[in-house]
């Protein structure tokens, strides 16, 4: 069967993957010429490597590295000292590390707190692990039950000490999904946490060994290339355009450069685009659908992502660093975490700027200001006194609509990828699975919306289904 499928990112080509599996032909549609949505990349002038967004890779992603498992390469993640580690603003230059034994869940993760050194006093750790209680015997039900209330909200409820909060949850809230603990859903760092606590290697940390255009995506488009379906770049879906039944009868694909508009017909078509985009494009017919009506609960996040080329070494740590500063968030040294962007001599910092609200509108130059401003703090003997190390190029990549705005109350506006239309289904981190707007919510959902069309296909004509429900109903 033939299935088009609107956008190229992480769901789109995890959805493609997994047709081209269940023995189907699979068309992928990606409006722009690079593929990978929020993970895609690009090279500058110098040949330097940028990026959508800061991306880490999780023990806790089954789906993701299942998926790189089936594509031969594993062995592209990079993985990390299993740990956390965290700047501290009231002792700049210095750190402070969640170090996470090799012993088994939940008391891995109870010890590094524990055992964590300067952030919390004895009481506060107590209360903090006696708080995450719930989560540890009442499993992932409570955690979803707790989308009512914000991250702040959960935590007074839970008695667990304010320094917790701004010393922890800001810097993981601003990391998972770019907005602050009063804003969040508890739902969503509970989620979190709860994959920590339940999972042996779940909080470890890997980078990815390259660009993830390239390393990442590329394999995947060609898996889906040679299983017999196609990726078409610079694709842009135009129009849903609609049977009298109300049913897809057709694609619309905008034509570019003065070419004319092309109409694409399937068996079954996707939308793997993001949720902003599909309610912009949405038929008329489908808006009275409550269904669809719910999606206009669900918005993009601004979100900045920074690359800052420095004339030296400005630190070497290998990992991820919680910068829990008011302007960043998470950053790392690409010079040291990842394989393709090494330099011995100097560092290229890559940062998201988080909550992104009242800088999306402004220039380049007045955020790079900023953020240096803020990265004096995290690197005083580089940055703010004598003779201190030079920036010598940036690139600022900024995304108005992101992820899902991931506030309390928005777990019952996220759709399921089989919808009321019987040959049309969605993909995205946006729609339901367990994993968040992650690159593991992204590969899961196209995981099940294509699980969802072979089992579709295979009750009305063949028993296709089976090759692809076998592999991934186990690490669902
Ligand atoms: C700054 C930043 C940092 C992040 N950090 C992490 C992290 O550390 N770990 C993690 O797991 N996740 C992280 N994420 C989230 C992760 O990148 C996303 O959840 C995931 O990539 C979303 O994939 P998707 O396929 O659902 O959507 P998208 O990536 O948005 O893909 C949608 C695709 O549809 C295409 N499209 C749009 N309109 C059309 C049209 N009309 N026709 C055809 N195609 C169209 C788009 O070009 C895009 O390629 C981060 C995201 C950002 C922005």
């Amino acid at each position: 069967m033939r299935v088009a499928i609107a956008g190229g990112g992480l769901a789109g080509l995890a959805c493609g993957k997994y047709l081209v599996d269940a023995g189907h032909t699979p068309i992928v549609l990606e409006s722009r010429d690079v593929l990978g949505g929020l993970v895609a990349a690009w090279k500058d002038e110098d040949g330097d490597w940028y990026e959508t967004g800061l991306h880490a890779f999780f023990g806790a992603y089954p789906n993701m590295l299942q998926l790189l498992d089936e594509l031969g390469i594993s062995d592209r993640l990079q993985w990390k000292e299993h740990a956390l580690i965290f700047n501290q603003p009231e002792k700049p230059g210095t750190y402070s590390y969640f170090k996470v034994p090799d012993i088994p869940a939940p008391f891995h993760v109870l010890t590094s707190i524990a055992t964590s050194n300067d952030m919390l006093t004895w009481y506060q750790k107590f209360r903090f692990a006696l708080g995450l209680w719930p989560a540890v015997v009442r499993g992932q039900q409570y955690v979803e039950d707790m989308d009512k209330y914000s991250l702040l909200e959960w935590l007074r409820r839970q008695g667990v000490d304010e320094r917790v909060n701004t010393d922890i949850f800001v810097a993981a809230s601003k990391a998972l999904t770019f907005i602050n603990p009063e804003d969040v859903s508890a739902t969503i760092p509970l989620t979190a946490m709860n994959r920590f606590l339940q999972e042996r290697y779940g909080s470890k940390i890997a980078f990815l060994d390259g660009s993830p255009t390239e390393r990442l995506c590329q394999p995947i488009a060609d898996y889906v290339t040679n299983g017999g379906g196609e990726i078409r770049m610079n694709a842009p879906l135009k129009e849903i355009v609609l049977n009298p039944d109300g049913t897809v009868q057709h694609f619309l694909l905008r034509g570019l450069n003065g070419q004319p508009d092309e109409i694409l017909t399937a068996d079954i078509y996707v939308s793997a685009m993001p949720v902003d985009v599909l309610k912009v494009l949405m038929p008329t017919q489908w808006k009275e659908i409550p269904f669809f009506q719910k999606l206009e609960g669900l918005e993009g996040v601004p979100v900045i992502n920074l690359h800052l080329w420095f004339d030296r070494k400005l630190t070497n740590i290998d990992h991820l660093l919680f910068s829990r500063s008011d302007l960043l968030s998470v950053y790392a040294d690409m010079s040291i975490t990842c394989k393709e962007y090494a330099d011995p001599d100097r560092s290229m910092l890559e940062l998201v700027l988080a909550p992104a609200k009242d800088w999306i509108d402004k220039s380049d130059e007045e955020i790079i200001n900023a953020t240096m401003e803020e990265l004096k703090k995290l690197f005083p003997q580089h940055l703010a006194g004598e003779n201190p190390a030079k920036l010598r190029k940036y690139k600022v990549v900024k995304t108005p609509r992101s992820v899902y705005t991931s506030s309390p109350g928005r777990q019952a506006h996220r759709p399921d990828q089989k919808t009321p239309i019987s040959n049309f289904y969605l993909a995205g981190s946006y729609t339901m699975q367990r994993y968040l707007g992650s690159m593991e919510g992204a590969v899961l959902s196209g995981k099940l919306a294509a699980q969802a069309i072979a089992n579709s296909l295979s009750s009305a004509h063949t028993s296709a289904s089976a090759t692809l429900s076998e592999k991934p109903l186990a690490a669902v």
